[in-house]
């Protein structure tokens, strides 16, 4: 799954979702069905209309009951179940329902059940509901359609099943649904009857695999074939738009094989289509031979350019690699989770940088997205304790970016060949079934000396990484990192150092598998200076004294891209870690601000912006000026226009010097270009980049001088248009100063006509250029109860955190105000407030510490 578009909303019954969490905490509660009943093949019947909210269904699941019992237990969710049974050669036993935890049900006998295979038949009805995950409905374009997200723990809203990852079986599924639907799912179609404008259709029966990668669609679709697969392969889309899928049909092909070459296997299911849902939460669906995607991310222009091709292509080869990894090999249980996602992740990087290097992903550098959150001093590992949903969801961005950052470690350590090696053993030894982390780390260590499992284990049984430091004379030492004023556990790691230094006038390379807490390096005593992390692979920051940075600094042409990005980045963070001092980091982005590689650019702008919260009333100005100084000369040289002979670096640079520009800049020059560009997208969308149109949109939301009317506008802009890409740019351009307009852009998220999974969109919009929020949470006290029933439950959860973290106290205060009486009703909401509370404290201290320096270097300039 990608989480990329997590927060984005969809609806859910509030009640419901408070009873199930209240359950999870009770303390006799069971949250695993027990394993001594083993479920074996599973047919499902279900009888669905998109216009109409209740559907009715029979189940029946094998079962290899392997000892005696009076009771066999399985999960559903807001379902009512109408008959049980258990059918064997001996006759029928009559089975009730009672509630266990979590979701369980019992359905239990009066009398012994004897061990043996059994016939378990449930008869059942429910509501297709209205939120984007589990079986839902979506109304796109005056039509209904129903589709499925079934991960985490939602396969079980939509029937009664075993819905544990463990319980890997084939399923055979029927869908009954009216003539005019086309109707899909994982596997192609066996028969389909037709009877009173209804048609009844019988899918194969699908390989052996976990109930969350179930899926099927209903409604008046449209496909076109995807050419050169190793099996038969289709796009839907809603009814007129498959069509513009073709650019993705083009190219999901050459991703498959890229695939199917390293693992060196065949994709391992009959057919393989993909599917775009016009209302989803996520950013796509790795289901089984029918993989959902938001529809932005297939429906696109025939020849998008460099950057706007870039996201769908790395989602298609993150889903797909998901085929082998998550779908043919499945982890146990969710504790694992971050394994697939780490691994879909690191493979899809791969993936682009073989097939499509001039969009750049060698250049990323995924370590960055997790460092942030990893700081926090009560994160939890990214393998950790799991019982119910809301627990996935604690720290679930980690589970793709730090799992994915370990991994590219591991690999650069051991090589490309051996870790492909292991990969293709474990892959061959363990296809249709269940693992376990350790079984990964063992079919890695069977290619080389080094005690893999022991360095896995202290990067992903403890949270956080370390920080580095190295003196003058070669005395290397590990601690946690740790911002400003924070405490810590202290930890010790197995840390591959892959050291990069100068030495005698000569650049040299040393690697260091460093166990201990402190080590004497003697080779880099006396060093001019060093980079203690070579082509920026390691999950570590790392520190040097103060004359070795002013050495490296003029020596920068010894270092490649990713180490110059990353000297960026880590800058940033030691100064946060109080272990660098204010004009030092100043010294560093200078040297990087006029780097002849836009993507070093890129990130010194970046880094730049994240000066943000250091910016107040009485430094505004100053530090707007310092960013037009700085980002008007790119302007100057890279326009408002996508050039055809643009790389993607250079787009994305451009994309970055504008936004900056857009939030402070009050140029005229800059603003009459923004007004011409956004008045020009409005009068004809397809005339101007996706990407810089919501930018030249904020700009001239900004500066308008009737503000209520460029809403006016824009909202029905947003009403009026059918394109998922182009509604995303004018969302973005919603930036509004006024609180009027800012209360009216909160009321969008209630809107009908924006879908369940943009609400939440809105929400964010509102607060871009509120830096007191009270005026949020007084919407948010009026609307909350509105709001929650668009929101899934799982994401409920983790609202302290989607819209409580800032840096400001009194922010602080008022979402302490806000959620502390909402942390009685729903209990997950209480992890997702400390760790908001904890964050937001960590900021406000490293402000505190680096308020003074940056207040005098705004005067100084
Ligand atoms: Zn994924």
């Amino acid at each position: 799954m990608k989480i990329r578009n997590l927060l984005t909303g969809a609806s859910m019954l509030l009640a419901a979702s408070w009873g199930s969490l209240v359950q999870a905490s009770a303390s006799d509660e069971v949250y695993r069905l027990p394993q001594t009943i083993q479920p074996t093949l599973q047919t499902i019947d279900l009888t669905v209309d998109p216009d109409s909210p209740d559907y009715q269904g029979e189940t029946t699941i094998s079962l290899d009951i392997q000892q005696p019992t009076d009771k066999v237990g399985f999960y559903k969710k807001e379902l009512t179940i109408l008959s049980a049974e258990l059918v064997s050669e001996a006759g029928t036993i009559p089975l009730s329902i009672e509630e266990a935890s979590n979701e369980i049900f019992w359905a239990k006998s009066s009398q012994t059940i004897a061990a043996g295979k059994y016939q378990f038949t449930l008869r059942f009805e429910g509501k297709i509901n209205t939120s984007s995950d589990g079986m839902y409905l979506s109304n796109h374009n005056g039509r209904n359609y129903i589709f499925t997200q079934f991960e985490d723990m939602d396969a079980r809203r939509a029937f009664p099943s075993f819905d544990e990852p463990s319980f890997k079986i084939p399923y055979e599924l029927t869908i009954t649904a009216p003539q005019k639907h086309t109707v899909v799912a994982n596997t192609p179609v066996e028969t389909t009857e037709q009877h009173d404008g209804w048609q009844t259709v019988h899918f194969m029966r699908t390989k052996p695999m976990p109930s969350y990668i179930i899926a099927y669609a209903v409604g008046e679709l449209d496909s076109i074939e995807i050419n050169n697969l190793s099996v038969p392969g289709r796009i839907y889309a809603p009814k007129g738009e498959a069509v513009k899928t073709s650019f993705i049909a083009k190219h999901t092909a050459e991703i498959l094989q890229n695939l199917e070459a390293y693992f060196g296997m065949p994709y391992p299911y009959r057919k393989l289509d993909l599917i775009a849902v016009p209302n989803f939460t996520f950013g796509a669906m790795e289901n089984a031979g029918l993989v959902t995607f938001r529809s932005e991310l297939l429906i696109l222009d025939e020849q998008p350019n460099l950057n706007e091709r870039a996201a769908p292509l790395m989602v298609v080869a993150h889903e797909l690699a998901h085929m082998w990894y998550g779908d043919l090999v499945t982890m146990a249980w969710w504790d694992d989770l971050w394994l697939n996602e780490a691994f879909a992740s690191w493979m899809a990087s791969r993936v682009m940088t073989n097939l499509y290097p001039e969009l750049g992903y060698q250049n990323n550098l995924n370590q960055e997205g997790a460092f942030g959150q990893d700081a926090n001093p009560l994160v939890r590992p990214i393998k950790k304790t799991v019982k119910t949903s809301a627990d996935v969801m604690d720290g679930m961005g980690l589970n793709y970016s730090k799992g994915e950052a370990v991994l590219l470690m591991i690999e650069a350590m051991i090589g490309e060949q051996a870790f492909q090696k292991g990969v293709q053993a474990y892959m061959r030894k363990h296809a249709w079934q269940n693992t376990v982390a350790d079984d990964l780390w063992n079919a890695l260590a069977a290619n080389t000396d080094i005690d893999l499992p022991a360095l896995m284990k202290t990067f992903l049984t403890q949270p956080g990484y370390p920080l580095v430091n190295i003196t003058a004379d070669g005395n290397v030492t590990q601690s946690r990192f740790k911002l400003a004023g924070a405490e810590v556990t202290e930890q010790l790691w197995h840390l591959p150092l892959r050291l990069k230094f100068k030495k005698a006038g000569k650049v040299q390379r040393l690697d260091v598998l460093m166990t201990e807490k402190s080590v004497q390096i003697d080779a880099i005593k006396g060093a001019d200076w060093v980079y203690a992390d070579a082509d920026a692979v390691g999950y570590y920051r790392w520190n040097i004294p103060a004359n070795q940075l002013s050495a490296l600094l003029a020596d920068v042409d010894q270092l490649n891209e990713r180490e110059r990005k990353s000297l960026i980045y880590g800058s940033k963070a030691l100064m946060d870690a109080e272990q660098r001092q204010l004009d030092q980091h100043l010294q560093v982005i200078s040297a990087m601000a006029t780097d002849n590689s836009p993507e070093v650019v890129r990130a010194a702008f970046n880094i730049i912006a994240r000066f943000e919260y250091l910016v107040n009333k009485a430094n505004k100005q100053a530090f707007a000026n310092y960013i037009e100084s700085i980002a008007m000369p790119s302007f100057d040289q890279l326009g408002f226009q996508v050039r055809s002979s643009d790389d993607r670096d250079t787009i994305k640079l451009r994309g970055t010097v504008l936004r900056l520009l857009a939030m402070y800049s009050k140029n005229p020059a800059f603003i009459a270009t923004a007004t011409t560009l956004a008045e020009k997208f409005l009068t004809d969308p397809t005339s101007v980049n996706v990407d810089l149109a919501s930018v030249a949109l904020a700009t001239r939301a900004l500066n308008a001088e009737k503000p209520a009317e460029i809403f006016k506008e824009y909202q029905a802009a947003y009403i009026a248009q059918t394109d998922a890409r182009l509604r995303d740019a004018i969302a973005s351009g919603m930036v509004f100063e006024d609180e009027k307009i800012i209360n009216q852009v909160f009321d969008m998220s209630l809107n009908p006509a924006v879908s369940p999974a943009n609400a939440m969109r809105f929400v964010w919009m509102g607060m871009a250029k509120l830096e007191d929020r009270d005026l949020m949470y007084k919407w948010m006290n009026a609307n909350f109860d509105a709001l929650s029933a668009r929101i899934p439950a799982a994401y409920l959860g983790q609202l302290p955190q989607f819209i409580g973290s800032s840096c400001s106290e009194h922010n602080q205060q008022l979402a302490n105000a806000f959620f502390k009486p909402l942390v009685e009703k729903v209990p997950a909401m209480q992890r997702s407030l400390d760790v908001m509370n904890e964050s937001t404290s960590q900021c406000i201290k490293v402000k505190q510490q680096n308020q003074p320096a940056f207040n005098k270097y705004l005067q100084s300039l």
